[in-house]
């Protein structure tokens, strides 16, 4: 597992150990405290940190084998979606403690998620059950068509890689679609109803989009910003592909 996995993993593994230690601390005051009340208390606190922390680990669990053993664990199901669509918030929070940047906690997020996804994906995925999901920043800031109408109304004139996808969209005959939020990313997963999705963004809306569609499988490509966020942005081209490839089941 590289580093950057373990970020995301390790401090949520940290944190978790943190709440069981208060747990544990609850529990000890619960034998301590004259108060029938408050030892009632005590322990129902207690244990509902107990639960929570069952529930983390067996999530943590169940992602860690997912990603070594290459299969999915039906009984860790649960927790492993829980700690997918819930946990990153509180993850980012923790790391802002001890400084680390929220886009490097993100992009661990997003790296779990792909290995996760590389890892449980049974099967292949029919090219027009596919879909492509690019960010309106890839357009060429000068171009005046309107793809995200129609993706079709890109002329190809190959100043920025939409061009790029629509080529690899009459080659392997995916879905491409090109939005300018998450709202309408949602919208276009609603209308397209894929069963595997490629994603192009940044970290933020990569690891916004990939809890809003969990279970659907994801992988996440974060952009290139060479001149900042949000304008004439690229993508690693040979990614994209590698990613429909491995849906496909060409790989
Ligand atoms: S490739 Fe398409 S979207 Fe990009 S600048 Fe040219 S016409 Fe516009």
């Amino acid at each position: 597992m590289q580093v950057r996995k373990r970020l995301f993993l390790g401090a949520l593994l940290f944190f978790t150990l943190l709440v069981s230690g208060l747990g544990l601390l609850l529990w000890y005051f619960t034998f301590r405290e004259p108060s029938q009340f408050f030892r009632q208390l005590f322990f129902s606190l207690g244990l509902l940190l107990f639960l929570g922390v069952l529930l983390v680990l067996g999530g943590l669990v169940g992602i860690v084998f997912s990603i070594i053993t290459g299969k999915s664990y039906p009984i860790l199901r649960r927790p492993t979606q829980f700690v997918i669509t819930h946990l990153l918030p509180l993850v980012i929070r923790f790391g802002k403690l001890f400084h680390i940047a929220k886009e490097r906690v993100e992009l661990s997020f997003i790296e779990v998620n792909n290995a996760l996804v590389r890892a449980q994906m049974r099967g292949r995925v029919k090219p027009q059950e596919l879909l492509i999901l690019a960010p309106h920043c890839l357009q060429n800031a000068d171009c005046t068509y309107r793809i995200t109408t129609d993706v079709g109304n890109c002329r190809r004139c190959g100043r920025c890689r939409v061009a790029d996808l629509l080529a690899l969209k009459e080659e392997y005959g995916v879905q491409v679609a090109v939005v300018t939020g998450g709202t309408l990313a949602r919208r276009i997963v609603r209308k397209t109803r894929p069963r595997a999705i490629v994603a192009i963004a940044c970290e933020r809306d990569l690891s916004s989009g990939i809890q809003d569609v969990h279970p659907l499988p994801a992988l996440g490509i974060v952009n290139i910003r060479p001149e900042g966020p949000c304008f004439n942005t690229q993508v690693e081209l040979e990614r994209v592909r590698k990613g429909v490839e491995f849906f496909l089941g060409t790989v």
